[in-house]
Parts: C-alpha cells; structure tokens; sequence
C-alpha cells in the first residue's frame, strides 16, 4: 500500500531515521506507536534484494502480488485505529508481517492480534519473519478476511490492508460496541467506529494507493 504524499528529505537508512521522519511529519505522534516503529526493525519484514532499500518511505514487493505497505501508510492506519493495552485485534492481510509485529508490540502481552492472510505462501513468509521477534501474542490464521474469524470475537479494533468494494459485512458484526474498524476502501481509508449494534460514523480519507482485496 502506499500513500501518495511525497517526501522532499533524503531517504532513511536506519529504523530510527524512518521513524525520526515520521515523528518530524507529525505522522506517528503516540508514543506507544512510536516505541513499536522502534522496536520492530523494518528491514526484518522485506525481502533481502530490497534490504537496501528498508527504510525508504515506500511500498516494496513481498510476492503473490502484494507488497508491504508504505511507512506513510502503516503509520496513518495505526494512528487512526489506536491499538490500546489488552486489546483483541482482527488484522485482515498478514503479508510480510510488519503491521501484525506492530500491532502486537503495542497491545502489550494481555492482547492479542488475529491476522488472517489469504496467500497461504504469505502467511509462511509472516510466520517467518516473525519468528525473531517472538511475540506470544500472535495467532496466524490462512483463509478469507471478509469473513472474519467469528469463533475468536469479537474484537476491539479491525484492521485490513486490503482494499474491497465495501467494509465487509462480517467484520462490522465481529466488531464491539464502541470498536473502530480502519480498512482500504477503493483508494481511500476509511475510519468506522461502531456507535451501537448497526449504527456506525465513518469518516474518510483519500489518496492511498492499496492491495486488492480478493
Ligand atoms: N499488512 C501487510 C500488507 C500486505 S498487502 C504488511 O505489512 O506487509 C495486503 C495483504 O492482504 C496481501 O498479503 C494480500 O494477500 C492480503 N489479502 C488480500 N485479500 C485478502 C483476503 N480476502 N483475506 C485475507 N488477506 C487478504
């Protein structure tokens, strides 16, 4: 996924630069979030042909036609979704496993992240990539996002890199009370927040560029 802001500074080449940038631009401004970009090194998510260029503000091909999203990006979705302590997470697209490492690191040990990919080679590549980090708050699971995982709801927050038609239908209803969903919807990013059991605000951003949902 990549957002279509430009940035005018020479490209990072360290984790720490990519998020210095980032707290520059006023993109990541949590701290929780800031302290996950640090602690999950991006390089460790990208392919080794692509390792010299980790750290730029870009999207990078991870296989099966899917890419690892844009810093820009991942650092927006997070912000708006804003993962708290113990959450229950629903991720729709794995991919590299970059966004599941953050997610985890910022829920802290109590929560936990159920990411879902429908490729299952990159479910393996996530399952690979994240071995260095071991987190005991993962649970990787291959199939069908727009269906959820309804035996593990519902959830706190959902989060999907993966652009469709519409939100799915399934996810709003895994969603709690008061639970927000950030997900691609054509090329825009839409923020929903669940007010009561069908009634949700939604509020739209576009200029994003994202990987079909399929
Ligand atoms: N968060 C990932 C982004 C990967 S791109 C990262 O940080 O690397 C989006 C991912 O969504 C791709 O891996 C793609 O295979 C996956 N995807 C597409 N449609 C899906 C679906 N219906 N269910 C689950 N995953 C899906």
């Amino acid at each position: 996924t990549a957002n279509l802001r430009s940035s005018r500074s020479a490209p990072a080449v360290t984790n720490q630069q990519l998020v210095e940038k980032l707290v520059f631009e006023k993109t990541l401004i949590t701290p929780q979030i800031i302290n996950a970009f640090k602690a999950v090194d991006r390089k460790d998510f990208i392919l080794s042909e692509d390792h010299d260029r980790a750290y730029e503000d870009r999207p990078l091909p991870i296989g099966y036609g899917a890419t690892i999203s844009q810093p820009t990006t991942v650092a927006i979705m997070l912000e708006k979704l804003q993962p708290e302590r113990d959450d229950r997470i629903l991720e729709i697209g794995s991919g590299s496993g970059y966004m599941t490492a953050l997610l985890a690191k910022i829920i802290m040990e109590r929560g936990k992240v159920f990411s879902i990919e429908y490729v299952p080679e990159l479910k393996g590549l996530a399952e690979f990539n994240l071995i260095k980090y071991d987190l005991g708050n993962i649970a990787l699971f291959a199939g069908d996002g727009k269906i959820g995982l309804k035996s593990y709801g519902p959830f706190d927050k959902i989060i999907s890199s993966a652009s469709g038609k519409e939100i799915p239908k399934a996810c709003k209803g895994q969603l709690k009370a008061s639970g927000r969903i950030v997900a691609p919807l054509g090329d825009s990013l839409v923020i929903l927040d669940k007010l009561s059991k069908r009634k949700f605000k939604e509020e739209k951003i576009p200029g994003f560029v994202f990987v079909p949902l399929q």
